[in-house]
């Protein structure tokens, strides 16, 4: 299992927005693409993801419980930001420091 499976602070700590094209019936869709359902329209060229930019963030998307155990129930469509996010970035520790979880080395 991957540090990331027993953490998920990433998703409940950061605003997710990305290109209309990646939502499902896209035209750069990853996969299945991201349910529309799951958006919502922020401008003419940028959604976001619901959740992730409440008072307390938590993508739609995210299952389980931070720091034990989760998953993302789009995984295989997720939108290219959080293709690009990983225990390298930056924010990762912020992240998890935000959710009371240990810093990676
Ligand atoms: S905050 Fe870091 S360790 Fe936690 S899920 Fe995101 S990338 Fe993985
Ligand atoms: S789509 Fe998946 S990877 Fe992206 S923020 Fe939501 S739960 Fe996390």
């Amino acid at each position: 299992m991957s540090v990331c499976q027993t953490c998920g602070a990433c998703c409940a700590s950061f605003r997710v927005d990305f290109h209309p094209a990646e939502l499902a019936g896209g035209a750069f869709v990853w996969g299945e693409g991201v349910p529309v359902a799951m958006s919502l329209p922020v401008t003419a060229g940028i959604v976001r993801l619901c959740g992730t930019d409440d008072a307390e963030p938590r993508c739609v998307a995210l299952v389980g419980e931070i720091g034990n155990s989760v998953r993302c129930m789009i995984y295989d469509a997720r939108p290219s930001p959080c293709r690009e996010f990983d225990t390298e970035h930056a924010a990762c520790n912020r992240a998890r420091q935000r959710h009371g979880l240990a810093p990676l080395p």
